[in-house]
């Protein structure tokens, strides 16, 4: 009685420390991503993927959802709180990702 218990937590542990490693690998791979995102959105500006100019992300905008037009992070609307997740490039109105949604 006593042995089987022992050996039903010894199969048991390395099948917890697998799925403790899982856990962890998965984790810190969409931490990796969230944080490239964020570090992303992070800088002045972003290059197109078109023509390549670098688009400046803080400047006027017109907001998607209510029209409104503000100044700021391209991503929010201080009005309606809404989120973009492109803009247009200045230099070739191609859709410029934000990576992510809004
Ligand atoms: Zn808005
Ligand atoms: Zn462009």
């Amino acid at each position: 009685m006593r042995l089987s218990r022992i050996i039903g937590l010894l199969i048991r542990v390395p099948l917890y420390a697998l799925y403790g490693a899982w856990a962890l690998v998965v984790g810190s791979i969409s931490l990796i991503g969230r944080a490239r995102r964020g570090a992303r959105l992070l800088s002045s500006s972003l290059p197109c993927p078109s023509c390549g100019a670098a688009n400046t992300l803080h400047g006027r905008w017109k907001c998607r959802g209510c029209s409104a037009v503000y100044h700021g992070f391209v991503g929010h609307c201080p009005l309606c709180g809404a989120g973009a997740s492109f803009f247009p490039c200045a230099k070739c109105s191609v859709s410029i990702s934000l990576g992510r949604r809004p």
